[in-house]
């Protein structure tokens, strides 16, 4: 496995050589077995990427937009040339399996596409001016350095979501990857650092991508925090656990600069008593399975009608029961390994504070897989509880998906809205009236709230982010690329005269 990696990283255009150390070890969910070992950057080599980062965005700033947006359809065509290699990458490092590592990968050519076009949008506003001879607008500019801190389970998306738009609104980009998946954040450099030498191949001078666009910081927890701190960044968009978010929220509001916070999420599903129970099983199952229940929008807490739950949910143990379990490389595999030892006990842990409270818990035990025996694979679990409990009320990073019957819709919208996290939700409905109750002012609270899909699995073309403790931030498509410029009004006064507003009379 080690071989093959280092194989794929040269294919990429990478020389781990280049980045080996001994401070950031990568090991496969897979197996355990350590991939690479790399070396973390310095506090002084941390603050010249920023340097360069800055110095770099100065001159980008100058080029025209769509001719920014070039050098991301150059970088979405080098994605599509690699796309089996990096998705691979992926997997290896984060353990997701291949279908959704490759699937990651063409989010990442989605969202270039998107900013490609973008970069000839970014438009804005002729305001009414309520005085005569002047005209009032609405102009967008490059922000600044954007500082890019991604967790371990999207680890090349949510850069690739914040860069995208980042680079075509006309700034550079520091990227400190989550320390579990470093590897595959080398590897998305070094594809960006092709498509930058083709871009300048075809450039005029002054019109290049120049050193230091886009600058990898690799390290833990402190090598993000001392980014977060550099007041050159002028927006951090920080990708993870609410807990991280609070630290991040907490020194950028004391330097007041912007944030987009993509914290924890703890989606429910809502199945009423007209739902299509053929889609709402395999929806609940990939929402609540898929990457083995690691997804920021992954299906964590179902409420079932009680005059189908004795239907579907026996429907969904049996489904469970049969999931095929095992490496993520194999064709067959649907549930890959957690990420490592602490997630699989926190699950354990979980599971006990359930059974304490009266719940039944159906699968997640620990599942040996012949040849990865070090890896943490589990069967995912079921819980019926009675009610929602206020363990129900924190995100578990792992497959358990708690069921609990209902009566009353708007039991289950409050119990849908009772929890801090408020990413994801969905309803599984036919009923015109329930779903566009969901939807409204008074239901669903959370920044996505679907119906007849699962909560997790987003386009890129929408808004994506939610509410609450899940931080507030929007990412990818809709209008997010405006959290990426700053915004200038300007009045222009082309008559003869200087009329105040408010009809103020200020005579000299
Ligand atoms: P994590 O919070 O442990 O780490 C995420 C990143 O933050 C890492 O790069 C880490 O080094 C960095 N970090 C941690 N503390 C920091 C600090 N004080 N200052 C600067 N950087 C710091 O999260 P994880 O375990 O990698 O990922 C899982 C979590 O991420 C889950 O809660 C999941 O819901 C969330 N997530 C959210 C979204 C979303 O879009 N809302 C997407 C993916 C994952």
């Amino acid at each position: 496995m080690t071989s093959n990696i280092h194989k794929l990283l040269t294919e990429l255009g990478v020389n781990l050589a280049d980045y080996q150390g001994n401070d950031i070890p990568s090991t496969s969910p897979i197996n355990g077995l350590l991939l690479a070992s790399l070396r973390a950057d310095t506090e002084e080599q941390v603050k010249q990427k920023i340097d360069r980062a800055h110095a770099a965005f100065l001159e980008w700033r100058k080029v025209p937009a769509p001719r920014r947006g070039e050098l991301i359809r150059l970088f979405g065509e080098e994605l599509r040339t690699h796309k089996a290699a990096l998705g691979q990458i992926v997997t290896l490092e984060a353990g997701k399996i291949l279908q959704e590592g490759l699937g990651e990968v063409q989010e990442m050519i989605d969202i270039c596409d998107f900013a490609v076009g973008l970069s000839r949008q970014l438009y804005g506003l002729t305001i009414a001016s309520e005085r005569p001879g002047h005209r009032m607008m609405e102009v967008w500019h490059p922000i600044g350095v954007v500082g890019v801190i991604s967790a371990f389970n999207f680890p090349v998306a949510v850069w690739a979501w914040n860069a995208a738009l980042a680079f075509v609104c006309g700034n550079s980009v520091t990227w400190k990857p989550s320390e579990k998946t470093p590897l595959t954040a080398v590897a998305t450099h070094a594809l960006f650092m092709k498509a930058v030498a083709r871009f300048n191949s075809t450039s005029a001078t002054g019109n290049d991508a120049p050193e230091g666009l886009a600058e990898l910081i690799i390290g833990a927890r402190d090598t993000g925090a001392q980014m977060v701190e550099d007041k050159r960044v002028a927006l951090v968009s920080a990708t993870g656990s609410t807990r991280m978010g609070r630290q991040v929220a907490e020194v950028c509001a004391k330097r007041l600069t912007r944030t987009i916070l993509e914290l924890g999420g703890n989606n429910a599903m809502i199945v009423a008593p007209s739902a299509d129970l053929e889609m709402a099983v395999r929806a609940i199952t990939f929402s609540a399975v898929g990457t083995a229940g690691q997804r920021c929008t992954t299906l964590r807490r179902l409420f079932v009608h009680d005059s189908i739950y004795d239907t579907l949910v026996p429907r969904l143990k049996k489904i469970y029961k049969a999931l095929p379990i095992g490496n993520p490389l194999e064709k067959s595999t649907l549930i890959g390994p957690l990420v490592d030892q602490a997630a699989y006990e926190a699950m354990q842990t979980a599971l006990t504070a359930a059974k304490a409270e009266q719940g039944k818990v159906f699968g997640g035990e620990r599942v040996v897989v012949a040849g990865a025996e070090s890896g943490y694979y589990v069967r995912p679990s079921i819980v019926e509880m009675s009610s929602q409990t206020a363990h129900m009320h924190h995100e578990v990073f792992a497959p358990i998906m708690y069921v609990v019957r209902y009566t009353d819709l708007q039991q289950a919208i409050d119990w849908n809205n009772e929890v801090p996290q408020g990413l994801s939700s969905s309803i599984f409905t036919t009923d015109m009236r329930e779903a566009e109750l969901f939807m409204s002012d008074v239901g669903s609270d959370c920044g996505i709230a679907n119906v007849n899909i699962g909560p997790s699995g987003a386009e890129i073309g929408g808004a994506f982010g939610g509410e609450k403790d899940t931080g507030g931030g929007r990412e990818s498509g809709s209008d997010a690329w405006k959290a990426y410029m700053r915004r200038s009004t300007n009045t222009v006064n082309y008559s003869h005269s200087l009329p105040l507003a408010q009809g103020i009379s200020f005579d000299i």
